[in-house]
């Protein structure tokens, strides 16, 4: 059985733990979140990147952050993952869902202004299969109607978009490390800042509402609680997990694209023939080939291939029913405008086994497996 993910080990793992516990320190923000934390600062020039128990809870922070609250309204596509939505919904925020661009299942820019009303709050573009949206004409809308932007970065962690790092190009962005992400520390995630003035209150929070942050800094000489807030550190464990992936960060991600590079010329012929569509990347973005999927013509095709690929050992899986077809979603929540492309992506696309380590020799075999599927 091929299967669809593979939890991603690079070698020095147990050899970080180990040195976590031996330091005698494995809650949160030890040396290993300090150093996971300067290499994503590094990477995307943001002030400030926050450690965070998963994307979900640094995406909950950033709506704490942006101050959303009841009577606030957020767009977001509708095609992503509910924690996306979640978020906001827990803060009592409406969502508002918008379609998506058919070439890399992204939200539309040119459909959020269409959006945009008096009780806006803030833009949430998703970064799927972590290729970049069209972030200048994001950014642009956000600063004419004075609108935050919060990147769900969760699966752009090594993606860019015009140079610039997937998570820092926003007010907010947030990364997730979850075990089935490029990088992974079981659960967990990172918030990153742009902003200097709000990395105070990040930490605040972050801190269960102390200044606890500030305490060890030296910078007050007692902690206390200052705001509400809750615990959203990782502990060292988990970063020590990280740190084993993310300094062989270059070798995964050439990996992973190698394997991505081999599926899109081994499909290409079937592309070519109509019978598939493969993904598109703008020549703006550099992606980190978290995902490949391909879009089959129909609902009933792409079931039927995923049964195939099934009885020949193949797991390969759809994506996001759509959040504002789905029960909470359609109750916290509407679609403005009309949805061209969200549902029928969501029955049409269908996601090949992607993983750090996947073999050469699967990636053709599953390629043939699909040629062969299409020949009957
Ligand atoms: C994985 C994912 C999340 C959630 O990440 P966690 O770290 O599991 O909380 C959020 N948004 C998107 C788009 C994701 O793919």
């Amino acid at each position: 059985m091929i299967k669809f993910n593979n939890v991603p080990f690079t070698g020095r793992e147990l050899e970080y733990i180990e040195k976590a516990i031996a330091s005698n320190k494995i809650c949160g923000d030890g040396q290993f979140t300090k150093k996971c934390s300067e290499w994503i600062e590094e990477k995307t020039g943001v002030s400030k990147a926050l450690l965070t128990t998963a994307c979900s809870t640094a995406l909950d922070m950033s709506a704490m952050l942006a101050d959303v609250g009841p009577g606030d309204e957020v767009i977001l596509p509708s095609f992503t993952f509910v924690s996306t939505a979640n978020a906001f919904a827990l803060r009592g925020a409406t969502l508002v869902f918008v379609d998506i661009r058919p070439d890399t299942q992204n939200i539309d820019e040119n459909l959020i202004e269409d959006a945009i009303t008096d009780k806006t709050k803030a833009i949430v573009p998703v970064h799927y299969a972590g290729v970049g949206c069209e972030m200048d004409t994001i950014m642009d809308i956000a600063r004419r109607h004075g609108l935050l932007v919060i990147e769900d970065a969760a699966q752009g962690v090594m993606s860019s978009y015009k140079g610039r790092a997937l998570g820092g190009i926003g007010d907010y962005g947030c990364y997730s490390f979850h075990e089935t992400k490029n990088y992974s520390m079981g659960e967990g995630g990172a918030l990153l800042i742009r902003d200097q003035e709000k990395v105070e209150k990040a930490e605040i929070i972050r801190e269960k509402g102390t200044d606890r942050s500030k305490f060890l800094r030296g910078q007050v000489d007692k902690y206390t609680w200052v705001e509400v807030g809750s615990s959203y550190l990782p502990s060292e464990l988990n970063a020590a997990y990280l740190m084993a992936q993310i300094e062989v960060a270059d070798k995964i991600n050439d990996d992973r694209l190698r394997s991505w590079a081999s599926y899109y010329e081994q499909l290409s012929g079937l592309a070519d023939e109509g019978r598939i569509v493969l993904p598109v990347i703008p020549e703006e973005c550099e992606h980190n080939a978290h995902m490949f999927y391909i879009k089959a013509a129909d609902i009933e095709e792409r079931d039927a291939l995923i049964s195939f690929l099934k009885e020949n050992g193949v797991m390969a899986v759809f994506h996001y029913v759509p959040l504002h077809s789905s029960p909470a979603g359609s109750k916290l929540g509407r679609f403005h405008g009309e949805d061209r492309y969200t549902t029928n992506t969501f029955e049409r696309l269908l996601r090949l086994p992607m993983y750090y380590g996947l073999t050469q020799d699967n990636v053709d075999y599953i390629c043939a497996k699909i040629r062969e599927f299409y020949s009957k």
